[in-house]
């Protein structure tokens, strides 16, 4: 991305006052001319009215001398600014003009003077038929006497005197420009406070974690849409590292798991060879190497259990089935090992039938382990009870044996791959620590829970929730 982005929201507010300029300069500045000629035209029509219709009528009527009105408009004609007053008949002649003294008045006649050019309007611009060397605005109001139009009042102003205030309020809307432009500086500000910095920060955050560096710590303290986006980012950095963690972990464990049947394999396997274990004791290690070989069968089943289940997201292949039948069914299974523990199973199971609704070769793959545990953990001549009970719409299942125990520092680590307590490790040579993992993931994927109640040296109790099958609901109801 680099400095783009910046670029072109630049770009993008250079361009506005570009434009800014352009509008101003011309559409704002030709009308602000047309109506400022329009105003003057306007208020010049309504002296030059005011005169026809007083002074210079007057002077028609013969009741006033020419001096005295030429007094009168050499005084309006100050009061206008200077713009010069005529009147002029209808032939041309010029019969008085304020800007001069009166003998100079009689001799001028406007060669070509026609009063119709200003048709339906009332002024005309020019060089009034080539009086003036400018362009001059001139206003017409004829003077009426006896029912004739005797002459004209003509006032006149200059176009560039019009169009020098018109540049004054240019000048006005020029400063506005930039006073806007520089206010629209807040947004550029805005823009890189809110957006460019924090996306700039984002950016370098994926770059470190693109080339693997997933402690990269950034912070956008925003509320909003860029704040969330930081934090999801960062959130899922920490995931990523989370995982590659775990991945290091797990694959530390398997090759340590993997090693130790491994070698000790060998090291009989050598010392038979070498003859250091005479032949008739072959038997008795091959039947240890045997039980290795059965303990890395076990690890690697396991293994792949567990990764079918991460990998899969859990596809589930729930069904209603009966709790009950399930767990009587594991029961069953370990018959032979609790006669040879002397460890006596007792179901306390609620109702003869007892519907839920899951993955039924899931759950009773946590049974098992559950009971192997259980059984693996007890004394000999001790019990273990299996007991089911209903709460609203769940069914608990509980596994509960009067064995070994858990310490309490590891009871919330039980779960993890490959965790076996310290406790455990003299009573189960075989265990390879991803029974309860396996356990964990599948109650998970069902979104349920499993708690363990553990004390050391009197007993653990490992309690899982399960949905009861919509139909048990409906029976409940009746
Ligand atoms: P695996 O199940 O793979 O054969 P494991 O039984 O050692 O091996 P988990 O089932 O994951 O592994 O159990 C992890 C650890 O939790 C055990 O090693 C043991 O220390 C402890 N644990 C589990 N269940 C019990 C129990 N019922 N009583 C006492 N400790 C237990
Ligand atoms: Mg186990």
């Amino acid at each position: 991305m680099k400095r783009t982005l910046y670029l072109k929201f630049l770009l993008a507010y250079l361009l506005f006052a570009i434009f800014g300029f352009i509008v101003v300069a011309t559409f704002v500045h030709g009308m602000t001319y047309e109506r400022l000629r329009r105003d003057k035209a306007d208020s010049m029509y309504q002296v030059a009215t005011q005169i026809a219709n007083t002074y210079a009528a007057d002077l028609y009527n013969s009741e006033t001398s020419l001096e005295a009105v030429h007094q009168q408009m050499v005084a309006l004609s100050g009061y206008m600014g200077g713009s010069p007053i005529w009147i002029v008949n209808p032939s041309g002649r010029l019969v008085l003009d304020s800007s001069r003294v009166l003998e100079q008045n009689k001799k001028d006649v406007i060669v070509g003077f026609d009063p119709t050019v200003i048709g339906t309007t009332y002024y005309t611009t020019g060089t009034f038929w080539n009086t003036f060397n400018e362009e001059t605005l001139s206003v017409f109001a004829p003077i009426t006497a006896n029912y004739k139009v005797q002459a004209y009042v003509i006032i006149h102003e200059p176009i560039s005197k019009i169009k020098a205030s018109a540049d004054g309020f240019l000048n006005i809307s020029y400063l506005m420009l930039i006073v806007l432009f520089l206010l629209s500086l807040i947004i550029l500000i805005f823009f890189t406070e809110l957006v460019y910095l924090p996306l700039r920060k984002i950016t370098t955050a994926t770059e470190q974690y693109a080339v693997g560096n997933m402690g990269y710590e950034f912070s956008v303290e925003s509320e909003d849409e860029m704040g969330y986006l930081a934090a999801s980012l960062s959130y899922m950095a920490g995931e990523i590292a989370r995982q590659e963690e775990d991945q290091k972990k797990f694959i530390a464990n398997v090759s340590h798991d993997f090693r130790s049947p491994l070698t000790s394999i060998k090291g009989y396997l050598i010392a038979m060879q070498d003859g250091t274990i005479p032949p008739e004791m072959h038997d008795r290690y091959l039947g240890i190497v045997i039980n290795e070989t059965d303990r890395l069968t076990k690890l690697t089943n396991e293994m792949l259990t567990l990764n079918n289940l991460n990998t899969k997201g859990m596809l589930l292949d729930k069904s209603d089935f009966d709790i009950n039948a399930v767990i009587r069914n594991v029961a069953e299974s370990f018959e032979g090992t609790c006669l040879d523990k002397k460890i006596a199973i007792e179901l306390v199971l609620t109702e003869e039938k007892m519907l839920v609704n899951a993955d039924m070769s899931k759950i009773q793959q946590v049974l098992y382990n559950l009971v192997d545990n259980a059984i693996k953990f007890s004394h000999k001549d001790s019990s273990i009870k299996i007991e089911t009970t209903e709460k609203h719409s769940k069914v608990f299942v509980s596994v509960k044996d009067s064995g070994i125990g858990i310490p309490k520092e590891d009871q919330k680590l039980i779960f993890d791959r490959f965790y076996k307590s310290d406790l455990s490790r003299g009573k189960d040579k075989k265990g390879t620590g991803l029974g309860l993992a396996i356990v964990k993931e599948i109650v998970k994927a069902h979104e349920e829970n499993i708690n363990v109640i553990s004390t050391t040296g009197v007993g653990t109790e490992f309690i899982f929730s399960l949905p009861k099958a919509k139909s048990m609901d409906a029976d409940d109801e009746e």
